[in-house]
């Protein structure tokens, strides 16, 4: 295999049984469970494994649900609806055992619970940044080398196509690097498009990028388009506190019908031009005091502004954060969490969330039960996979990476201006929060024809072509996107459509989505576990 990009320090190869690409908690998850099965493994992150991607600065509510029949019940039920009916009741109740087990090992591992007034342990919310210190410290002490600041780039595929390592660069040494792999985790979490929602700057959505340059296929694109409420000042978005806020215009006169749940509300109130105000003033003293318990960061940038939340109103807005708090992602087709390529496996936001809650979003307890379930069932079946490849010295490596990779002469690619192109697509409300066929065909036809440009451009020096690719990866992920949205011609869970107002029987299925130059959809029949009372 040949260096591609000019203007390195040099390059840093090693060999492993399993590579995780992402150390998020997905990621930390699976590395610890495959080196647990005996593999040999490198973690790569694109920054510091423990505090980088969406969970390390956040407050996290986690789908932990103790094994009563009644409450797992409830809780399977608390998204069926809102998620369309696409989620899958034995993915769910496998998440759910997985993830009740997982915290409870946080407990052993010496997690710092807090106690209710009985004095009985609250596990079903982690603070992210004790949350990912902890995942750091097991996945050292389980033997995983880690490399951070070192952003993948493509994967490396063997003659058969099997995923078979990975090539990237390492920041701070200004050098390339190559893990050649028997098995890969892509666990590199989902795409915000660069919203500037908090801790989602690294998350553009590269590992779909590299997975489908392998051949890898999505699923679930079109519940991609979740927005949260943040003040216009900030990139807090916490948007379950807003649960106890009154929205109004800027002369004090409520916006009618707004609230957190009715979003929409706020979105048409934006578009129309208007300053939206919040004021959490339906909080008692209680809550108050329990909310900056729980999200202590939540508060932080009012005390910088010298706003009261509670007292005081303060502007807001709502971030696009894309399949971050969307569903879609990476396909999974084995209960191992394998994708349609051998050998990759997907955890995270990385993956689709549809399995477990449809078209609805998976933030506030799902999401985080499936990085730790996902990525512990990735991890085991990457380590098996890579038992069975046994020797791999045999293999003959190849890269698979295609897009702004190699330098183009005279044609470099301008990324800052490409992702303003793209946002340009997808963080407006009257394109993505509410679409139509139309507007959407109009996006598509603007998106593939920059994509065209992208094809024929390249990226000369390390420091540039890891933006290039975050762009690259941005404009993909906004035509699986749309590709995807345009063909679903119905309202369904987050996904809404201003021309089909009404979910649709027969498009109760789930859409797997592909190709690079040319973006194919087809719908895929979806598997509903039997389930007493429950109507596939
Ligand atoms: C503000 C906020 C609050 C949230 N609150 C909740 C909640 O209360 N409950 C809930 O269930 N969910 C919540 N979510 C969603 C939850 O945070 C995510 O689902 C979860 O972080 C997913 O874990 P992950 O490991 O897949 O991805 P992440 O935690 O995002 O980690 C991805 C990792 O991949 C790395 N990476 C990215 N690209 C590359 C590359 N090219 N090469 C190498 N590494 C790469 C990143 O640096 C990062 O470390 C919230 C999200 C946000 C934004």
């Amino acid at each position: 295999m040949t260096q591609r990009i000019a203007g390195g320090a040099g390059t840093s190869d090693c060999e492993a049984d399993v590579l995780l690409i992402g150390g998020g908690p997905a990621g930390c998850w699976a590395a610890i469970t495959a080196a647990s099965h005996g593999a040999r493994v490198v973690l790569v992150d694109k920054g510091y494994c423990g505090s980088s991607g969406a969970t390390a600065p956040s407050g996290t509510g986690v789908w932990y649900v103790s094994p009563d029949p009644t409450k797992r019940a409830e809780a399977m039920q608390s998204r069926d609806v809102l998620g369309g009916r696409l989620a899958d009741h034995g993915w769910m109740r496998r998440v759910l055992d997985r993830t009740y087990g997982n915290v409870n090992l946080l407990a052993e591992w010496g997690y710092p619970f807090p106690r209710d007034d009985h004095g009985v342990e609250r596990r079903d919310s982690l603070q992210g940044p004790e949350y990912m210190r902890l995942m750091r410290r097991r996945v050292k002490e389980a033997g995983v080398k880690i490399l951070d600041h070192s952003p993948a780039l493509e994967l490396l595929v063997d003659e058969d196509g099997a995923a078979a390592g990975a090539a990237g660069v390492r920041r701070q040494h200004g050098e390339s690097w190559t893990v050649r792999s028997k098995a890969v985790v892509m666990a590199t979490g989902g795409c915000a498009f660069l919203s500037k929602a908090l801790g989602t700057n690294v998350l553009t959505g590269d590992g779909y990028l590299m997975a489908a340059e392998a051949g890898a296929e999505l699923s679930g694109m079109e519940f991609s388009n979740a927005y949260a409420i943040a003040p216009a000042f900030a990139s807090v978005t916490k948007t379950l506190f807003y649960n106890w806020a009154t929205f109004t215009y800027r002369d004090g006169s409520p916006v009618p019908g707004a609230s957190s749940r009715h979003r929409s509300l706020i979105a048409r109130a934006l578009l129309e031009g208007h300053e939206v105000f919040a004021q959490i003033d339906k909080a008692d003293e209680a809550t108050r005091i329990a909310m900056r318990g729980a999200q202590p960061n939540f508060f932080l940038p009012f005390d910088r502004a010298g706003i009261d939340p509670f007292t005081q109103r303060f502007p807001v807005t709502l971030r696009l954060e894309g399949t971050v708090r969307g569903t879609g992602g990476l396909r999974i087709v084995d209960e191992g969490c394998a994708t349609t390529v051998p050998g990759l496996y997907a955890a995270g936001d990385a993956a689709t969330r549809e399995l477990i809650c449809g078209g609805f979003t998976g933030g506030g307890s799902h999401n985080a039960a499936w990085a730790m379930s996902s990525g512990a069932w990735a991890g085991a079946s990457a380590a098996e996979f890579s038992q069975q490849i046994g020797d791999a010295a045999h293999r003959h490596l190849t890269r698979s990476g295609t897009v702004v990779l190699a330098p183009r002469d005279g044609h470099e690619l301008d990324a800052d201006a490409l992702i303003r192109t793209v946002q340009a697509e997808v963080f407006p409300y009257d394109k993505n929060y509410f679409r139509t066929g139309s507007s959407l065909a109009h996006s598509l036809e603007r998106l593939d024809e920059i994509w065209r440009d992208v094809r024929a451009a390249g990226a000369s020096k390390v420091e540039r072509v890891v933006k290039a690719r975050e762009a690259a990866a941005m404009l993909a992920t906004a035509r699986w996107m749309y590709s995807s949205a345009i063909v679903r011609a119905e309202t369904r869970g987050m996904h809404k459509r201003e021309d089909f107002p009404q979910e649709d029987r027969t498009q109760h299925h789930t859409i797997a989505v592909g190709g690079l130059d040319e973006i194919w959809t087809t719908p895929v029949p979806v598997a509903r576990a039997a389930e007493a009372g429950i109507a596939a």
